[in-house]
């Protein structure tokens, strides 16, 4: 089959013959139809990988073409959502309903001692996080893949499981925004946007935007925010305050860079919670002033793929697009063929381009 090979950093994607084996255990064969192009992909790519060459891709969705022999979830011809998220299904964190903090995620891929599932040329090909759906056909564990209607259009379908479980997540499972609750969102990139639309489905009743770009700022109105700030001509820590009347209940970090999170712990009403979801340096981090946070009982919580039940989640969210409550494909700016990878990340640089989606597998 073809795959997008990486085949070291800062090489690019390569279009190679790979083979795939057959499915074994709770493996699962899946024809690709999309798969999204995520900035973490690109990370690895260029400076954080060190398996090579790999096969990337973790934005997949697809058809279920054969099942390995202990495979229950999913059947031949179910249209699936994939998921980066490792789960076991059986430690403790699994057990208690915490999924995405499984303390046995490699239960989910080959062992070293296991021939592997992607190879080229005789030679093993790591898979990016248990998926590769940069190629026409992926290897997954059924427990990283969601059932999704089959009315659900494959480009949006494909950015359910990584930024729409993060953004979305991060809002309905770790800050448990409530109807009637302030919400600022700060960025305003793709998974910002469905952290607006996580925000409007919990009936948040002030959502305020925050980012430098007015374009920007402009499509976030039509997923939902109340009010929009750039923080380029407007102090954004005395606006919320205007705003809000007493500072927000939810501050959610899409940027990652200290001086944002610093302004972003300003924006805290009494009560309020600040939710650290963006890297967006190495040094990304904040100083907490104890007495200061103690006296307006505060907290700041790192958020993983927004604590999210991905077996729930993803269908949720698809079931909410299709009766017109989730916004997905104002996300989706230009669908592309499996060998334009590269060209496809080069234009993500222009933040008109939300997302691009591989819909050309052939
Ligand atoms: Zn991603
Ligand atoms: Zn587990």
């Amino acid at each position: 089959m073809k795959a997008s090979v990486t085949k070291g950093l800062g090489q690019g994607f390569v279009i190679e013959d790979v083979d795939l084996a057959a499915p074994i255990g709770h493996e699962v064969r899946v024809e690709v139809k999309a798969s999204g192009l995520c900035h973490s992909d690109l990370s690895v790519a260029t400076f954080l990988g060190q398996d090579f060459p790999i096969v990337l891709g973790h934005e997949v969705a697809g058809v279920v073409a054969e099942v390995g022999p202990e495979v229950t979830q999913v059947k031949v011809g179910d249209h699936v959502v994939g998921s980066l998220i490792q789960y076991c299904g059986s430690c403790v964190a699994c057990l208690s309903g915490r999924t995405w903090i499984c303390r046995r995620p490699e239960r989910t891929v080959r062992g070293a001692d296991e021939a592997p599932r992607l190879s080229w040329r005789g030679r093993p090909v790591a898979q990016g996080m248990g998926l590769g759906g940069f190629a026409q056909q992926a290897l997954i564990h059924e427990n990283q893949l969601a059932i999704v209607p089959d009315a659900m259009p494959w480009a949006p379908a494909a950015l359910l499981g990584c930024g729409v479980l993060t953004g979305a997540g991060a809002v309905l499972n770790s800050a448990e925004v409530r109807h009637g609750d302030s919400v600022v969102i700060i960025g305003a990139g793709g998974v910002g946007m469905n952290a607006v639309s996580g925000a409007r489905i919990a009936g948040a009743e002030t959502i305020i935007v925050v980012d430098l770009e007015d374009a920007k700022l402009e499509r976030a109105k039509t997923f939902g925010a109340t009010h929009l700030v750039n923080s380029r001509t407007t102090d954004p820590v005395a606006e919320v305050r205007r705003i809000t009347g007493r500072g927000a209940d939810h501050v959610f970090d899409f940027v990652g860079i200290r001086a944002v999170t610093a302004q972003a712990m300003e924006m805290l009403a009494f009560g309020g919670g600040l939710y650290l979801i963006g890297v967006g340096s190495a040094d990304a981090g904040i100083e907490v002033n104890s007495v200061a946070a103690l006296t307006a009982s505060q907290k700041v919580q790192g958020v993983y793929m927004g604590s999210s039940n991905l077996k729930r989640d993803i269908p949720l969210y698809a079931s909410l697009y299709l009766q017109g409550r989730f916004h997905l494909d104002e996300l989706v700016s230009r669908e592309i063929a499996l060998a334009d990878i590269d060209e496809g990340y080069e234009s993500l640089k222009d933040g008109k381009t939300a997302r691009v989606v591989i819909t050309d597998l052939a």
